[in-house]
């Protein structure tokens, strides 16, 4: 029986489970799909015990995205984003990036034409997402991103990454430089179970800015709720998490599966799903 499995560290928080069991069930295939809590120094070996756990893929979540290029052959997309969120097996371990579709499908979904007038667009943190984000946008033709991470250097790293479109600023002038910006990206993990809120005046973005935020747990971020009390657009990060799925499950199962009305409502309801019994 195939299956495939999210790694992560911590991974529990994760609703991937719940999102392709649903459509190994829908679309009729005997599968499975699990959770793997691995810490990052037993990431390369767990790896290369993929294939022996009985796995033809694997989804990554933090803090493994960046790593995984260096254990598979990665395409062109999660080479030139410089992070992976999809592996699979075919001969060889190879390496891809569904964050970038799954970021910009949601936000036009969301906030069709945002792209239209976003001159600026302002990404908060500077991980594996925020490169999907950053190459995302870039694509779509935003003349300016400006980075702004708690660390800096690695904002830095991402600015030498993908040239001189894009700009930092320290973390402290988060508030001030959201004025002018069209698009603001929450992708950092401030805001979700266990981590700190994310404290952050939105009182600048202009009126037409749209407000991402990649954070799905809980699904309703502070974030978004004072772009809504604002009537900013806003998109939420399960209809991301949703549509970065559609291929990966693809990839592993030979079947596109629909996001339908139910699936999303599974998800709303059921904020954690338990941990199915591992292979170990
Ligand atoms: P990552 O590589 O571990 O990066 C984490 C980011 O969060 C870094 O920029 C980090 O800053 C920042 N951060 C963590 N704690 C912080 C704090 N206390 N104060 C300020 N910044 C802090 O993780 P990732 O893979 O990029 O994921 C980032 C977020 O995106 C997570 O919430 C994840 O669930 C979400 N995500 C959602 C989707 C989706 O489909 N909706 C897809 C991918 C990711 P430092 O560099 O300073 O540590």
């Amino acid at each position: 029986m195939p299956a495939a499995c999210v790694i992560g560290w911590p991974v529990e928080h994760s609703r991937s489970p719940l999102i392709h069991n649903y459509w190994l069930k829908a679309c009729g295939v005997a599968g499975e799909y699990r959770r793997e809590a691995v810490p990052p120094d037993q990431f390369g070996d767990f790896l290369q015990s993929l294939a022996a756990r009985g796995y033809v893929g694997a989804n990554l979540i933090f803090p493994h995205k960046e790593a995984a290029l260096a254990w598979s052959e990665p395409d062109d997309r999660a080479r030139a984003v410089g992070a992976a969120n999809t592996l699979w097996l075919d001969g060889v371990l190879r390496a891809t990036n569904t964050d970038v579709e799954g970021f910009l499908d949601n936000l036009d979904a969301c906030a069709p034409d945002w792209d239209r007038s976003c001159e600026t667009a302002v990404v908060l943190g500077a991980g594996g997402a925020a490169r999907a984000v950053v190459y995302g946008l870039l694509e779509r033709g935003t003349s300016r991103i400006v980075v702004i991470n708690r660390t800096p250097q690695r904002a830095q790293a991402i600015q030498q990454w993908f040239g001189s479109r894009v700009s930092i600023a320290p973390w402290d002038e988060r508030d001030h430089r959201l004025g002018g910006a069209k698009l603001l990206v929450n992708a950092t993990k401030l805001g979700m179970p266990e981590q700190p809120e994310l404290v952050l005046d939105i009182s600048r973005l202009p009126a037409d800015a749209a407000v991402a935020d990649l954070v799905y747990v809980p699904l309703i971020t502070p974030l978004l709720r004072a772009a809504m009390a604002r009537n900013l657009r806003t998109a939420d990060g399960l209809g991301m998490l949703l549509r970065q799925a559609v291929p990966q499950f693809h990839l592993w199962f030979g079947k596109r599966p629909e996001i339908t009305g139910e699936l999303r409502s599974l998800l709303e309801q059921n904020p954690v799903v338990p941990q199915p019994r591992s292979q170990e």
